[in-house]
């Protein structure tokens, strides 16, 4: 593995074993894409390399395919935390980079909510001060409530380089 040419790449694919990493990761703001299921590994190496992603994955296997050292990243730990850890240094990751910016969903980029949109949340979700963004994809609505506030704590431990395992 180069750190210096994983280091470089900021847009990310994560294997099915890291699908709460993912989710973090748009979290945070980072463009991460999760592998469909049934997609081969070649198929998916090609489009790592076409769209010039990072493949993090637990799979030792992906290690071992000529060509991959600059293209895989390998995932030891099973644990969210840890796994924050892992990436951290290494990636150069932020973990507040452009906090809840995507659909934790999805990947699409959030746009602002319309007023419509948040007149029709459920009270009291509609009463926070905001702000309150929509998935143009899948129609999701977020706004900043009690779980977004937790995740945000967790993602500004981890900024501070605090991987303790928090419940959230
Ligand atoms: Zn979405």
């Amino acid at each position: 593995m180069n750190p210096e040419m994983i280091g470089l790449k900021r847009r990310f694919i994560c294997d099915e074993m890291l699908n709460r990493l993912a989710r973090w990761l748009r979290a945070a703001g980072y463009d991460t894409e999760q592998v469909a299921h049934g997609v081969n590994d070649r198929d998916l190496m090609a489009h790592a390399v076409a769209s010039d992603r990072l493949i993090l994955t637990r799979d030792h296997k992906f290690l071992e395919r000529r060509g991959s050292a600059s293209q895989v990243f390998l995932v030891i730990s099973g644990a969210i935390d840890e796994q924050a850890h892992e990436l951290t240094a290494p990636l150069g990751i932020n973990w507040l980079k452009a906090p809840f910016s995507r659909c934790l969903m999805d990947n699409a980029p959030l746009r602002p909510a319309i007023k419509a949109e948040i007149d029709d949340l459920p009270w009291p979700s509609q009463s926070l001060t905001g702000p309150f963004t929509t998935c143009p994809d899948c129609g999701r609505h977020y706004w900043t409530g009690s779980h977004t506030l937790r995740m945000r704590d967790k993602l500004e431990a981890w900024t501070r380089g605090q991987f303790e395992r928090v419940s959230i």
